[in-house]
C-alpha cells in the first residue's frame, strides 16, 4: 500500500506524543492488519513489534523508528518487564509509541500486561485488537472455529504457563468434556503431554486434529491427523512452531472448505464432509 493513499473517510484517532497504542497485527498476512492498525502506522515514532509480525508491515511505517522486542514462547518472562519499562521510557521521552504484537493483543500476548504496567506509570493508551490467529489462522486452513453441527463453544487454550510447562491450572477433564472444540495455542513443545491429558479424559484416538504452522503466510503449512497420531505425524512432517492445533469435528469441514487448495484448481474433497445428507443452510 502506497502510505500517500488517504484511509476511507473516518474521524481516525490521533497518536498523540507520550501515548502509546497496543496493536494487534493479526497472524502474518498483512491484509489482515485492522484499519486502524494501517492509521498508526503511520502516525508512530517508534514501532516496537514482536517475533510473530510480519517485517514487511513494517514498511508502512517508513518514518518510525522499528525496535524488535522478540521473545520465544515458554521462556522467562524477565525480558517482559524490560519491554513494558522500555515503552513507559520511549511515552515519557514524548514519542508516539505504538506496540504493535502478532494476532490480538489481549490473546495469549501479555497485552493486558503491558497495558497495566503503563496505566501505572500513568502512561495513556489505545488498544487496537487483531485476529488472533486461533481465529484467522484456522479460516485460511478452511477450518471454522465454530460450526454449527459441530460445537456450541469452543476453547482456547496454552500450552504454556509461565514456568514453560503445561499450565497446571487448565482442567484437561473439564475442557475435554465440555467443549467439543479445542483450540491450543504454544502447543508444539508439550504436544504429546497434551493429546495424553485430553484421551485419558475420555476424548477418542480418532478425534480429529489439524495443525497449521505459520498460518495465513506464503509458508503456511496444515497437517490433518488425529488425536492418537498428532505426535508422530508432527515429527514426520517435521512441523515447527508458530502453530495453531485445533481439536474436534470442525476440523473436518477443511475437506469442503480448503478455500486456497480450491483457488489454486483442486476440488473439494467431500462436499458433506459431516455425512449431513442434506443442504448446509437447512435448519
Ligand atoms: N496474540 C497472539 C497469540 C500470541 S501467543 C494471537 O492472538 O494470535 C503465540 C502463539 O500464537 C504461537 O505459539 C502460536 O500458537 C500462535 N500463533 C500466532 N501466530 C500464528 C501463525 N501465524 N500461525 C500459527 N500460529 C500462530
Amino acid at each position: 500500500m502506497n502510505s500517500d493513499t488517504p484511509l476511507p473517510a473516518h474521524t481516525w484517532p490521533t497518536l498523540e506524543p507520550g501515548w502509546v497504542w497496543l496493536c494487534g497485527a493479526g497472524p502474518g498476512d498483512p491484509g489482515l492488519l485492522t484499519l486502524h492498525a494501517v492509521n498508526a502506522l503511520r502516525q508512530a515514532d517508534v514501532v516496537i513489534y514482536d517475533a510473530l509480525v510480519q517485517e514487511s508491515i513494517l514498511t508502512w511505517a517508513p518514518q518510525a523508528a522499528h525496535i524488535y522486542a522478540g521473545k520465544r514462547g515458554g521462556k522467562p518472562s524477565a525480558k517482559q518487564r524490560d519491554i513494558s519499562l522500555k515503552l513507559v521510557d520511549l511515552a515519557k521521552e514524548g514519542k508516539r509509541v505504538l506496540r504493535l504484537k502478532g494476532g490480538d493483543p489481549f490473546v495469549f500476548g501479555r497485552g493486558g500486561e503491558e497495558a497495566q504496567t503503563l496505566v501505572q506509570h500513568g502512561i495513556p493508551i489505545r488498544i487496537i485488537p487483531g485476529i488472533s490467529a486461533g481465529i484467522g489462522g484456522l479460516a485460511y486452513a478452511g477450518i471454522p472455529v465454530t460450526h454449527r453441527d459441530v460445537n456450541q463453544s469452543v476453547t482456547f487454550v496454552t500450552g504454556h504457563d509461565q514456568s514453560g510447562s503445561t499450565p497446571s491450572a487448565l482442567d484437561w477433564t473439564s475442557i475435554s468434556r465440555g467443549s467439543q472444540v479445542i483450540v491450543i495455542y504454544m502447543g508444539m513443545k508439550h504436544i504429546a503431554q497434551i493429546a495424553r491429558h485430553l484421551i485419558e479424559a475420555g476424548r477418542s484416538l480418532q478425534d480429529p486434529v489439524a495443525v497449521v504452522t505459520t498460518a495465513t503466510t506464503d509458508d503456511q503449512q496444515v497437517l490433518e491427523t488425529t488425536l492418537g497420531t498428532v505426535v508422530g505425524d508432527i515429527a514426520k512432517a517435521k512441523l515447527a512452531p508458530p502453530a495453531i492445533i485445533c481439536v474436534g469435528q470442525s476440523v473436518l469441514m477443511r475437506q469442503v472448505l480448503d478455500w486456497q487448495s480450491m483457488a489454486a484448481g483442486v476440488a473439494p474433497r467431500n462436499l458433506d464432509p459431516l455425512g449431513r445428507g442434506r443442504p448446509a443452510d437447512t435448519a
